[in-house]
């Protein structure tokens, strides 16, 4: 309850957007109410001179001054001075400081005039010789010619701080508000004061009543203290004027000591409704404002979060590509900036996968965390954000960046010594202002992906060469579509042998793309750039379909063919029903599904997501045959094989790569042959190029074997070709109606 009414009359705590929030609304306030009474003031001014000719007042100058001149100067220079600082408050920097300038000369001449007025004072006292009596006879006068140079003193410096100050300072406008208020004020009492003494309306007083009131939404008990300040000051000057027990009547036919003394009870009762709808006025504007100025916070506040989260990224706090993309738009757009010493760096933590599968998400969490803040300490200043994953971009100075680079590279290898984690950077120097940030950020990136698992290597620069190979990354992902559709996408069949009689048992389908400008190109060029681009799934179809016509031509035409393993991209599950249009088109073309075998890499496996396990098992349930391919060339080879089961191991080709040199390489294999039979799959070696190789394979008992020394990928003519010249042998089971053809 007592907290209920100490807000209400504004005791309560105020956040920081709530004050600031009021003073807005009062300087708001102040420039409208400033420009009125400067309007006025100088409307009055003008009449008044006028009069002095017209109705010929000159002899009375110096009592229109005392009487009125220094009040609307008074109130003209404070107008002044009001709307210089509401201004300077709203619009900042292009407030018009010169107003000080007219104020501090009006306020000169009224303390000039308010001087005379004392001396002259003074000296008819002392000619009178009554100066003792100073204080009875001119004592409100005196009060009140201290009251105006005072105030225009006070005037004086804050025209002068106006003037210099750049800055707004809250309490030189908050000072200046009450100034201006109780010059307002003052000026009513005395004005109304005047011409009610002399008969006339006190508009005056209530018009500055409720300008003050506008003025200052404040805190309640504030407004509640000046305006009921104002009020009784005003009724105690009006009080003693218009006691008409004590006017003379000389007609003689009123009575006027016949009415009560002071004033009338009606003036009091009207006073009296006055004050009170004031005080209403100032406390429900009050609690309007502040309701306002709360909706206002809420949103404010919604807004604030909203933006941050929108520009910072959730796992390491620093700014993500949103804010990257813009800010380093318009950084580059600055006049000021050198577009000649700046680089982009883009950074990748090589080995972080493996970091991740070897330690856990959370540690790998922590790993990206602290090198985001690394790259933030070594780049102070510049624009870093993260990329995506465990990539970061960095926008900054070019002088000096090498060596900033370095010592970075140095800080993150020591983040994790056991897995060698490293930071691989690539760069691009942007040539003119008009570059697109995110095309400069694809430039690192690639400079960047050009050097991964080259140990030697940690940092690349986008020169001609990366532009020219950038140039064909451009180019696959824009015409991939139309590559399909002209038939540009052929497939290439790699026989796969049997150890037992190395006749031909099957077939890898590998895509190639016969490219009109750059000619054949093999899938090391355009299948990582499709799965970055996460368009792989397109190709992968277009692959099936084709398989799928051979075979139905084959079968037709009574052609050898044998089993083809379609090789699946990881993304394939998640940018399309992979499963769903292998079906489809088997069945178009009526493929029986021993004809069709499905290869996974191990290293999709591993990061294995529901979709994926999913679809496999849709797989092996519908009768097709998955196989796991480049085993051995991951980390988690084994965990894979705890977790699935596959029909064909195909080892992968790097254990044939030191064959003759590495003593290991025998052993192994032969373990991993031995597994396959342990576990029920079928073994399978890839990249058999040399004799030897061969008869070890067939020795230690791996059932099947593929690689150049038997034939290299070629396209189904060529095949079908070199099994009539009989260069290459297809075991009878797929023959089909060869024999018929013949
Ligand atoms: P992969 O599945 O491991 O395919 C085997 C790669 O090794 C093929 O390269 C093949 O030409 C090559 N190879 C075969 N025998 C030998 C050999 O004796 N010595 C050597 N040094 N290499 C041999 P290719 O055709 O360039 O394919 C590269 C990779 O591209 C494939 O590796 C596969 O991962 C991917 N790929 C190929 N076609 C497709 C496709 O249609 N879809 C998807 N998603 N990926 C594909
Ligand atoms: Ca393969
Ligand atoms: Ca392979």
């Amino acid at each position: 309850m007592v907290k209920r009414v100490k807000s209400w009359l504004g005791f309560g705590e105020q956040s920081k957007y709530v004050k600031d929030y009021f003073h807005t609304t009062n300087m708001k306030a102040s420039i409208y109410m400033s420009a009125v009474i400067i309007v006025l003031e100088l409307w009055m001014i003008i009449r008044m001179t006028r009069s002095i000719f017209t109705d010929n007042l000159k002899g009375v100058f110096w009592v229109l001054v005392e009487k009125y001149y220094t009040n609307y100067f008074v109130l003209l220079a404070s107008g002044l001075i009001m709307l210089a600082f509401a201004l300077k408050h709203i619009t900042q920097k292009s407030s018009p400081r010169w107003l000080g300038l007219p104020a501090i000369v009006v306020c000169g001449l009224v303390i000039a005039a308010e001087v005379r007025i004392v001396f002259v004072r003074t000296g008819d006292l002392i000619a009178k010789n009554k100066i003792d009596s100073v204080m009875t006879e001119y004592r409100s006068k005196y009060i009140q010619s201290f009251i105006i140079i005072l105030s225009s003193l006070m005037l004086i410096s804050m025209a002068i701080s106006v003037m210099i100050h750049q800055k707004d300072r809250r309490w030189k406008s908050l000072f200046v508000l009450y100034l201006f208020s109780f010059v307002c004020l003052d000026f009513g009492i005395v004005l109304s004061a005047n011409s009610y003494s002399e008969g006339g309306q006190m508009l005056t007083f209530l018009t500055m009543v409720l300008y003050v009131a506008c003025l200052l939404t404040w805190r309640p008990y504030v407004g509640f203290l000046i305006l009921t300040g104002s009020y009784l000051i005003f009724y105690y000057k009006i009080s003693g004027m218009l006691d008409l027990s004590t006017v003379k009547d000389f007609s003689g036919t009123v009575d006027f000591s016949q009415f009560p003394t002071g004033l009338g009870d009606g003036i009091k009762i009207n006073g009296f409704m006055m004050w009170l709808s004031t005080m209403i006025f100032c406390f429900s504007n009050y609690h309007k404002t502040m309701a306002q100025a709360k909706k206002d916070e809420d949103l404010e506040s919604v807004n604030d979060h909203l933006r941050q989260i929108s520009v910072i990224d959730e796992l390491t706090g620093i700014h993500n590509m949103v804010y990257f993309r813009s800010e380093a738009e318009k950084l580059l757009k600055y006049v000021t900036t050198d577009t000649s010493n700046t680089i982009y760096l883009f950074f990748d933590i090589e080995n972080f996968k493996y970091y991740n599968e070897k330690n856990g998400f959370h540690a790998g969490n922590e790993i990206l965390i602290k090198t985001a803040h690394l790259i933030e300490e070594e780049f102070s200043g510049s624009l870093v954000a993260r990329f995506s994953d465990d990539h970061f971009v960095v926008l900054t100075k070019f002088d000096g960046a090498d060596e900033k680079r370095e010592k970075l590279r140095q800080r993150i290898a020591k983040l994790d010594e056991d897995t060698r984690i490293s930071l691989k950077c690539g760069a691009y120097r942007p040539h003119s202002r008009e570059n697109d940030p995110s095309l400069a950020c694809d430039r690192a990136r690639f400079a960047c992906n050009s050097i991964k698992k080259h140990f030697d290597q940690s940092y690349r620069l986008y020169d001609s060469e990366l532009e020219e190979q950038f140039k064909r990354k451009q180019y696959i992902i824009n015409n991939v579509d139309s590559a399909i559709e002209n038939g540009y996408i052929r497939v290439y069949y790699q026989p796969v042998l049997s150890t037992a009689d190395t006749s031909i048992v099957g077939f890898e389908a590998l895509a190639r793309w016969q490219d009109p400008i750059y000619g054949l190109m093999s899938p090391n060029a355009f299948i990582e750039v499709l799965e970055e681009h996460r368009q792989i799934h397109k190709i992968d179809i277009c692959m099936i379909e084709q398989v799928c016509q051979a075979y139905r031509g084959a079968a037709d035409n009574g052609f050898p063919f044998a089993p083809v393993s379609l090789n699946f991209s990881r993304l394939d599950f998640e940018l399309c029903d992979i499963v769903g249009e292998l079906k489809r088109l088997a069945k178009k073309y009526n493929v029986p599904t021993e004809y069709l075998d499905i290869e996974i890499t191990e290293s999709a496996l591993s990061t294995a997501q529901e979709v994926l396990k999913e679809n496999m098992k849709r797989l092996q349930d519908a009768g097709y045959k998955v196989w796991l391919d480049d085993f051995g060339s991951g980390y988690s080879s084994l965990n894979v094989l705890k977790d699935y089961q596959f029909d064909v191991l195909k080892i992968d080709m790097k254990f044939l790569a030191g064959f003759s040199k590495n003593e290991k390489t025998k052993p192994i294999l032969m373990n991993i042959v031995n597994l396959t039979k342990q576990l029920d799959m079928i073994s399978l070696t890839e990249g058999v190029e040399e004799k030897n190789q061969f008869r070890f394979l067939a020795s230690i008992g791996c059932d099947r074997v593929q690689g150049y020394l038997f034939s290299k990928p070629m396209p189904y003519g060529d095949i079908c070709s070199k099994i009539e010249d009989g260069e290459l042998k297809i075991s009878e089971k797929y023959m089909q109606g060869y024999g018929v053809k013949q």
